[in-house]
C-alpha cells in the first residue's frame, strides 16, 4: 500500500454508491481521513459495515447537497473534527434522459440544482479554510457528456459543461493561494446511472436495451464500460501531490471514446 494520501482529510459527496463508493474505497487504502455524504444514511451505513471501511476513520453525513445551509453545516462539522478539510471530491450527480423538446424547464433546473449548484455551495464551503491553510484539492465530477453534444439529454450536458466552465474559472481564481481544482470527465462506468441511462435512452429512441448496449460498446474503442475503480484511480491522482502542477484541468477518463 503507497498511503499517497495519508492523514489526508478528504470530503467526498455522492459516495454511498457506484463512483463515489469506489473512491471512498480507493482514498481509504491510501490512508486518507474520509467524510462521506450521500441522501440516504441507512447505504452509507451499510457501505461502511460491509467494507474494508469499517477499519477507516469515518465521518458519515446524511445531506442533501441542494440545500446550501445543510453543506454549510457539514463543512463545519467537519472541520471541527478534523480539523480541516484537504480534499473536496463533488462526485453527487443525477442523470436524466429525454429529447430536447420534452424536457421541461424543472427538467433543467433538478439538473443544475445537483450537479452545479451543489458543487457551487460545497465549494464556497470549503475555499475559506483551504485558502487559510494555503492548501487544497477539489475534484469535480463532471463526464464527457460536459465536453461535447449528446443526443436526449440536453439537460445533463448543460449541467456538465457549466461544471467544466466552473472548474476553469474558479482554479483560475485560487491559483495563487495553493488550492488546486480541476474535474474528471468519465465515459461510460458500471453505475446504477449507467443502467438507468440505459433505460432511459431505450424508452426515448424507442428501442430495446441490447441495442443501446451494442450502440454504446460501439462508441467506446478499447471496447468495453469502465469499472468505477478506474475513475478512483485518476481521484487519488488529483488528490496527491503527484498532481501538484495540474490545475483548471477537465481529464477524460473514457477508454478513447472521444477520439471517434
Ligand atoms: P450513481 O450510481 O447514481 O450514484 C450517485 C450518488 O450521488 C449516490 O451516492 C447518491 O446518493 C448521490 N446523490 C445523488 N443526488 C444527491 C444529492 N442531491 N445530494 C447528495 N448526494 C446525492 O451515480 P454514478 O454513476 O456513480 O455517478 C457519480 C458521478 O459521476 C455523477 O456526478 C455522474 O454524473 C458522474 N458520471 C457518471 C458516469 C457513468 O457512466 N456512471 C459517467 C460520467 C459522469 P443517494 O442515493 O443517497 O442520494
Amino acid at each position: 500500500m503507497s498511503q499517497r494520501l495519508c492523514g489526508q482529510r478528504v470530503l467526498i459527496t455522492g459516495a454511498s454508491r457506484g463512483i463515489g463508493r469506489a473512491i471512498a474505497l480507493a482514498f481509504a487504502r491510501e490512508g486518507a481521513n474520509l467524510a462521506l455524504l450521500a441522501t440516504k444514511r441507512e447505504a452509507l451505513d451499510e457501505l461502511v459495515q460491509s467494507t474494508p471501511l469499517k477499519d477507516a476513520n469515518c465521518t458519515l453525513l446524511q445531506v442533501d447537497v441542494r440545500d446550501r445551509q445543510a453543506c454549510f453545516e457539514a463543512v463545519r462539522e467537519i472541520e471541527q473534527g478534523l480539523g480541516g478539510i484537504d480534499v473536496l471530491v463533488n462526485n453527487a450527480g443525477i442523470h436524466r434522459s429525454g429529447a430536447f423538446l420534452d424536457h421541461s424547464p424543472d427538467d433543467f433546473q433538478a439538473l443544475l440544482d445537483v450537479n452545479l449548484f451543489g458543487v457551487v455551495h460545497l465549494m464556497q464551503a470549503v475555499l475559506p479554510g483551504m485558502k487559510d491553510r494555503a492548501k487544497g484539492s477539489i475534484i469535480n465530477m463532471a463526464s464527457t457528456a460536459g465536453k461535447w453534444g449528446s443526443r436526449n439529454q440536453s439537460a445533463y450536458n448543460v449541467s456538465k459543461h457549466a461544471l467544466v466552465g466552473l472548474t476553469r474559472c474558479v482554479a483560475l481564481e485560487v491559483a495563487a493561494s495553493g488550492v488546486r481544482v480541476n474535474a474528471i470527465c468519465p465515459g461510460f462506468v458500471q453505475t446504477d446511472m449507467v443502467e438507468d441511462l440505459k433505460r432511459g435512452y431505450a424508452q426515448v429512441a424507442g428501442v430495446d436495451i441490447e441495442g443501446i448496449i451494442q450502440a454504446t460498446l460501439s462508441r467506446i474503442p478499447i471496447g468495453r464500460i469502465l469499472d468505477p475503480e478506474e475513475i478512483a484511480h485518476m481521484a487519488v491522482l488529483l488528490a496527491s501531490d503527484e498532481s501538484k502542477a495540474i490545475t483548471g484541468q477537465s481529464i477524460l477518463v473514457d477508454g478513447g471514446m472521444l477520439l471517434v
